[in-house]
């Protein structure tokens, strides 16, 4: 791997479809599928869930890192008014799932908490809808949406590291199958975070990517089964200690670009990490803190002193 690069190649955003269809204009479109997506039995409940978007402006033109909205047809929110679109990463391949265009994939974990003050269940109304669609039911979809979290045009001018908790996974699935079917020759790192092993998403088909590709590194935090040495939990970042030898040669190159994805709050101790193990130049760091060090930073600093700089990619919800 060269390390001659002084900086970075521009990243050409591709041209992609955005909003074909707005929530005001829906497009209703079939389930085919409706299986889960996490290892096996799991107290967290993920489904992979697949469209049939023949016929409408969607086909083969949805690139994989962009999302799509959902429409609970019939519900209304809690105020009385009709159903929100939600948006869901679309997690199949640019070519289409199955290298079919006319599928698309989401990936959707059901929403089950405790109401804080009531104790009772509360029951996410999207996600709960979509996890109880039948083949053969009907989905109003918008969209494409999101233009910047997508692999750049000059795809073979760049490595990848993509940093996954939860259904943050769920864009990588396509992004990663898109460089790797294409030959791509450089290295691209899966980082990919949860809570128990029964929550390994898409685990067999990384897997195998991993096996069948030398420059394809998949790496799993599982933050809930005991602790590193130092006590602290196994969160995504520490791979880029724990799995040094792999990540930081990739990491340390100026075409490498990295992506991050799922839950709110991961930002925070990732780039506390990356900050201290001297990779500050991935970030845009505001003069005023430049002085405090990144273990004092808190979540009110990522919103206008530390953002991602032009190499990272940041879709969290
Ligand atoms: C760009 C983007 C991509 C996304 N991709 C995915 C994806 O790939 N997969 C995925 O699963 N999700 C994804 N999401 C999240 C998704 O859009 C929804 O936000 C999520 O599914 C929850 O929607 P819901 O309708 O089920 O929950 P809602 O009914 O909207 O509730 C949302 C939250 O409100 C809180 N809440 C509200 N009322 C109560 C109450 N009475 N008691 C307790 N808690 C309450 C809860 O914390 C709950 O989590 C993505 C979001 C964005 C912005």
């Amino acid at each position: 791997m060269s390390n001659e690069l002084k900086t970075h190649p521009e990243i050409i955003y591709p041209e992609v479809a955005v909003n074909t269809y707005k929530p005001n204009n829906p497009v209703e479109v079939p389930v085919l599928e409706n299986r889960l997506a996490t290892l096996e039995v799991s107290p967290n409940i993920i489904r992979h869930i697949t469209l049939d978007v023949s016929g409408t402006e969607l086909d083969g033109n949805i690139r994989s890192g962009q999302s799509i909205g959902c429409i609970p047809e019939g519900f209304t929110e809690r105020d009385g008014k009709p159903a929100k679109v939600r948006l869901y990463s679309v997690s199949s391949p640019s070519r289409g799932e199955d290298g079919k265009s006319n599928i698309v994939a989401i990936t959707v974990k059901r929403v089950i908490e405790e109401d804080q003050h009531t104790n009772n269940l509360f029951l996410g109304l999207c996600s709960n809808y979509l996890s109880n669609l039948k083949p053969g039911d009907t989905l109003k979809i918008t969209g494409p949406s999101g233009k910047r979290f997508v692999i750049p045009e000059n795809a073979n001018d760049f490595n990848y590291v993509f940093f996954a908790t939860g259904t943050g996974v769920a864009p990588y699935r396509g992004m990663i199958t898109d460089l790797l079917e294409n030959g791509f020759g450089n290295q691209v790192a899966l980082i990919f975070g949860c809570p128990y092993r029964t929550d390994l998403l898409y685990y067999d088909f990384f897997r195998e990517l991993s096996v069948r590709h030398e420059n394809f590194h998949y790496l799993t935090s599982i933050s809930r089964e005991g602790t590193r040495p130092d006590g602290t939990k196994n969160y995504v970042q520490y791979q880029l200690l724990d799995s040094r030898e792999v990540l930081q040669p990739i990491v340390s190159q100026k075409n490498t670009l990295i992506y991050v994805c799922g839950l709110k709050g991961m930002e925070l101790g990732l780039f506390q990490v990356m900050a201290r193990e001297g990779f500050s130049d991935y970030l845009r760091i505001d003069e005023e803190i430049r002085d405090k060090p990144p273990s004092e930073w808190v979540v009110e600093d990522l919103k206008k002193r530390v953002r991602p700089g032009e190499r990272m990619f940041l879709e969290v919800y």
